[in-house]
């Protein structure tokens, strides 16, 4: 089977991901696809239902029958969840508390990549970023990159981002969010958070976007 037209940016919280995979989206008129927020829309289903995130089999049902829609409107992503507009709930420390639970459980995980390749293999080009896209989301992809970036960096990045949106939260929370994550995220067993072999690490410490987003564009036009 030939590689898909797939740019697969993978890499930790903090790392410019999101950013980076936003912008070069849009340079190259591809969807973008967060799946970090799939798993966040379905994180603020379980705390809106009561679900017990030690169950398993109720979270697995849970993402089973759960509606998630991923929307560019006017150049930003929107998030549905059940048909109703959650870009912004997905984002508070409640959430990112939590979603390790769910993003560790395997059955939820087949119901999210199943998602996932549809997504991308509906479109004429898409970016995902995430944890897995390299691995196993779509380990065919015809480019791959895995971003990271120093531990304080990350973390700061992280913290500025949450200010901006206006949510009350001190350095040390957020550096113990990040610490907290990174851990759960590389030693799930199922989609841990992996460089793929035949991916290029770009570190982002030292870089703007701007020089992430030229990088890997020239890097994507020296293979073509
Ligand atoms: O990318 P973002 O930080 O929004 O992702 C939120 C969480 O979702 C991550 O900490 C990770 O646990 C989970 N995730 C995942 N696999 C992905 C994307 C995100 O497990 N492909």
């Amino acid at each position: 089977m030939g590689k898909v037209n797939v740019i697969a940016i993978d890499g930790p919280a903090g790392s410019g991901k999101s950013t980076v995979a936003k912008r070069l989206a849009k340079r190259l008129g591809f969807l973008y696809i967060d799946t970090g927020a799939m798993y966040r829309a379905l994180t603020l289903k379980a705390i809106n239902e009561g679900v017990d995130f030690m169950d398993e089999k109720a979270l697995i049902e849970l993402s089973r029958k759960t509606d998630i829609e991923l929307k560019d409107e006017g150049g930003s992503l929107r998030v549905y969840l059940d048909k109703k507009e959650v870009s912004e709930p997905i984002r508070t420390m409640q959430v990112t508390g939590k979603v390790k639970y769910v993003a560790s459980i395997g059955g939820v995980r087949e119901n999210m990549v199943k998602l996932q390749r549809s997504l991308g293999a509906c479109s004429s080009g898409a970016v995902l970023e995430g944890r897995d896209i390299g691995t196993v989301v779509f380990p065919d992809a015809l480019h791959k990159f895995y971003l990271d970036a120093s531990f304080k960096t990350r973390a700061k990045r992280r913290f500025d981002e949450l200010k901006e949106k206006g949510f009350s939260i001190t350095l040390e929370e957020v550096e113990k969010d990040v610490r907290d994550r990174d851990a759960s995220d590389k030693k799930r067993s199922i989609g841990p958070l992996k460089k793929a072999e035949d991916a290029r690490v770009i570190d982002t410490t030292d870089m703007t976007v701007d020089e992430v987003v030229e990088y890997i564009l020239k890097k994507i036009n020296e293979k073509k």
